[in-house]
């Protein structure tokens, strides 16, 4: 198996043909199907954006017509044009008039109840449900290339490194300060990557396909930010296999129960995977960090620049790209949740607290991030090659 990338990946404890190997023979499989069960296709979200940080700016809240929220003046004549069909207050598209940038909700029902209710110290989402809050069906609204760009997505990865996570300088011996920047750079990495994989070719044909130029030029081309996607996924694997026996009993309730069976079933498959088990029991390992004897200042900074990333959400422009920002930030917090605000393993059992929307951002994320892993090692080559050869 020629790989690119040798060695460990920096931080973990697995090696890149390792987790290349067990990515595809064995998570990326359950994964895939896991996220296609009722139980795990419906998130919730609060999709009006109201931005905390930047409120004179009136762009978001002009993009965000799509819900169909202000008044019709409000809409350029280009966004009223009918599509094909009879135009209904949903087809109502103001996101830059690109349909593939709204969030569709055709699938807007309710599917589960239960589940508790607490806050998560890493995130600033308030889970209470409200009017506010849709249900959004993820498999309707795959994460892929949306058009937003330009100086409203700029200023968001911009408010991310610069105020919140600074890239720290090489040898920067604040291990907890890179963790929180390398999280952002591999989701980052993962949400260049499925815009490269899913791109639209040609607008005028609606012809959608792989973007290779764009997945050299943002992703491969730089080893840091491949390596720490690698990072990224497997700083979430070890959080949901830590949180396994959490995560088994949990109950994946959807009023059907052949449905939820199986979900249990692939949750099993996944956690308690042998052969995951066998070749990197520990994914990363949390037990090295915030001992100094700032750790516990150290961590609320760390939180509260997290949870500052987690509301910069609600400023992004594009309504299909603050879902699917607020559902991986949101299984990011999840996984510092899990592997941080507990300090002893043995009390996981008693004292995690997990909520239903918490677990479904979680596996989604995880699933996205195993996909970009997959695009990265089947494309990567021929991306660089494509490049090079030009
Ligand atoms: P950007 O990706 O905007 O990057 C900005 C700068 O950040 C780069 O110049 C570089 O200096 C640095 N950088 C880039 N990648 C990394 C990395 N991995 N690690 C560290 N630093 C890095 N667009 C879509 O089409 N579909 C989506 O679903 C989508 N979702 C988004 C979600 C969020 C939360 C945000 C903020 C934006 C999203 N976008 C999405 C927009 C997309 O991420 C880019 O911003 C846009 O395509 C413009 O890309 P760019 O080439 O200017 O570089």
């Amino acid at each position: 198996d020629a790989h690119k990338y040798s060695g460990m990946v920096e931080d973990c404890c697995c090696d890149y043909v390792t987790v290349d190997h067990l990515n595809e023979e064995v998570l990326h499989p359950i994964l895939q199907e896991l996220v296609t069960t009722p139980f795990f296709r419906y998130f919730k979200a609060k999709l009006w954006c109201d931005c905390p940080f930047w409120l004179d700016d009136g762009m978001c809240h002009l993009r965000d017509c799509s819900v169909c929220e202000c008044p019709e003046n409000e809409f350029p004549e280009t966004f009223k044009k009918p599509f094909n069909h009879v135009l209904s207050s949903e087809d109502l598209i103001c996101q830059e008039g690109k349909p593939q940038a709204a969030v569709d909700r055709t699938l807007d029902t309710k599917a589960f109840k239960g589940w508790v209710e607490v806050d998560n110290p890493w995130t600033n989402d308030d889970e209470t449900d409200n009017a506010e809050m849709t249900y959004v069906n993820l498999q309707l609204n795959p994460e892929r290339y949306t058009g937003y760009t330009g100086p409203s997505a700029r200023r968001i990865w911009d408010a991310i490194y610069t105020e919140n996570c600074p890239k720290y300088p090489s040898g920067e011996f604040c291990q907890e300060k890179k963790i929180l920047y390398k999280l952002i750079s591999g989701l980052h990495s993962s949400i260049s990557v499925h815009i490269a994989a899913d791109y639209l070719l040609n607008e005028a044909t609606s012809t959608w396909g792989q973007n290779l130029t764009l997945l050299y030029d943002r992703v491969i081309k730089y080893p840091d930010r491949v390596g720490n996607l690698y990072f990224t996924f497997l700083f979430v694997l070890r959080a949901a296999t830590k949180a396994a026996d959490y995560l088994e009993q949990a109950e994946y309730d959807t009023g059907n129960p052949d449905d939820d069976l199986k979900t249990q079933s692939l949750m099993r498959q996944l956690l308690y995977n042998p052969k995951l088990q066998a070749a990197c029991p520990i994914p990363f390992d949390e037990a090295k960090l915030w001992k100094g004897e700032n750790g516990p200042e150290l961590k609320q900074q760390i939180q509260k620049q997290f949870r500052n990333i987690s509301a910069l959400m609600d400023c992004v422009g594009c309504e299909k790209c603050r879902l699917w920002g607020k559902l991986q930030v949101h299984g990011l917090g999840t996984a510092l949740k899990i592997l941080f605000s507990i300090d002893g393993q043995d009390l996981l059992g008693q004292s995690l607290q997990l909520q239903r929307n918490e677990v479904i951002a979680l596996m989604n994320l995880l699933n996205r991030l195993s996909e970009s892993l997959k695009v990265v090692h089947e494309m990567g080559t021929s991306a660089e090659m494509t490049i090079k050869g030009q």
